[in-house]
């Protein structure tokens, strides 16, 4: 490793963090890149948590995209308690995750009942098992009984249930550590405000140095880029000569981050597969809300999505309650939270999966999360974060690849 090396890192959050954090540990001089004010104001920001062990993706019956995700969502609590040294403990959702099976569902509860059984397979057999958010080496999940199934829903659209051993974590909580983070490491040179519009390589070969353009017109050279943009990496990916190929989609989803005036006891429930909705309790209080058909403002196929402030965004309150009804249309303890709303609000984020179609159909290729992780081309490499989850494991990979 040279200590001339210095790296230019596109976007900050919590891939592009989580990788200028690595680097600086090596020693490297990294600029970190974000066209926001500050780092984590996106995706990274306002989304459920959940740390994926394969459990959601019951319509990959190959169990691919379950076996792309288990490593990372594995390791998610040491590496990310690693890089913001403190504990997650205080964040972590108190109970296992009831998945509910809606009779749209793509997939049959008996068939996902198969699918449940053998990720639970696939987790036991894994050896960092014991490193998730709870100790899962001895994963395994049970269909509700009917009793319990009436406990959580009076819904004729609720067809079955199921426990699941999956935690999630409280995405905001951690975004401010992060922050912190990042701004306390010296090694590490934040360009917030700052619009990235192109990379290329600085001489003849992709191998050498790479420079970056910004809206301020400042053009600097790198010995590496790693572009972390999320949805928009590809339009500077092509800047650099890589050329998008197969599919992809660039969807805005907005959901409802809400605080109760006092504690309520309910579950985090997931209405499964489709295009339904969940509920995530963090800790009694703070809650996460969402229906995808009434959060969903843009489904794009374009290289660079539009801007969100192009977009046609609903009155908050109308989409607060349309999701608040249709949930408690489901779940009628969702009325308990509606009870005790001290403040909400509505958030989103984009989700760029390589894949495309209707979440409704069972033969849409975005049901298959498998095809994610890093491309590179000579000293520029981008990734396609995949999933919140598994984002401290691909970065830390990544440094290690790139510095040994
Ligand atoms: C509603 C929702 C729920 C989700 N739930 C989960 C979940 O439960 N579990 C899970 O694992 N994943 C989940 N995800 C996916 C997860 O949020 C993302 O995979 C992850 O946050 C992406 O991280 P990132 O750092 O790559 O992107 P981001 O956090 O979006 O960071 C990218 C940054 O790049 C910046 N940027 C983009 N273009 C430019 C440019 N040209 N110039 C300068 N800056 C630019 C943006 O401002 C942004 O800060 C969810 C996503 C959403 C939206």
């Amino acid at each position: 490793m040279k200590a001339t090396r210095h790296i230019a890192v596109l976007g900050a959050g919590i891939m592009g963090c989580s990788v200028a954090l690595y680097l600086a540990r090596k020693g490297i001089a990294v600029t970190l890149f974000d066209e926001a004010p500050e780092p984590f104001t996106g995706a990274s920001r306002w989304n459920e948590g959940k740390i994926h062990l394969g459990y959601i993706y019951s319509a990959d019956s190959s169990l691919h995209s379950a076996q792309h995700v288990l490593s990372g969502g594995l390791l998610f609590k040491p590496l990310a308690e690693d890089l913001l040294a403190t504990s997650l403990d205080p964040v972590i959702t108190a109970q296992d995750d009831i998945y509910l099976c809606h009779r749209d569902s793509v997939v049959a509860a008996d068939d996902m009942a198969q699918y449940l059984d053998r990720v639970s397979e696939l987790v036991r057999a894994h050896p960092d098992a014991h490193h998730y958010l709870t100790d899962v080496s001895g994963a395994t999940s049970h269909r509700l009984s009917a009793a319990e199934l009436a406990a959580n829903s009076d819904s004729k659209e609720i067809v079955a249930g199921f426990h699941v051993p999956e935690r999630s974590v409280e995405t905001t909580w951690i975004a401010n550590r992060f922050q912190a983070a990042v701004a306390a490491e010296p090694l590490i040179h934040l360009r917030m405000g700052e619009r990235v519009l192109a990379a290329h390589p600085a001489g003849e070969s992709v191998h050498g140095p790479w420079t970056v353009a910004t809206n301020t017109g400042d053009t600097e050279t790198y010995s590496h880029v790693v572009n972390a943009l999320w949805h928009g990496r590809m339009v500077i990916d092509q800047s650099a000569g890589i050329t998008p190929c197969g599919i992809w989609s660039n969807r805005y989803r907005q959901s409802i981050f809400l605080r109760t005036k006092r504690a309520i006891q309910t579950p985090c429930a997931i209405i499964a597969t489709g295009p339904f909705g969940d509920i995530k309790n963090y800790n009694g209080r703070d809650f996460y809300l969402s229906w995808y058909p009434a959060g969903l403002r843009v489904d794009s196929s374009a290289v660079e999505p539009p801007p969100v402030h192009t977009l046609d965004l609903p009155d908050p309150a109308l989409l607060t309650s349309t999701v608040l009804d249709t949930l408690q249309s489901l779940l009628p303890w969702v009325g308990d939270i509606r009870a005790e709303i001290e403040s909400s609000r509505v958030e989103g984020g984009w989700v760029f999966a390589a894949g495309r179609g209707e979440l409704s159909d069972p033969a849409a290729s975005l049901h298959k999360r498998s095809d994610y992780g890093v491309t590179r081309s000579g000293n520029y490499l981008s990734i396609d974060t995949g999933k919140y989850a598994t984002a401290p494991w691909t970065a830390r990979n990544l440094v290690q690849a790139l510095c040994g």
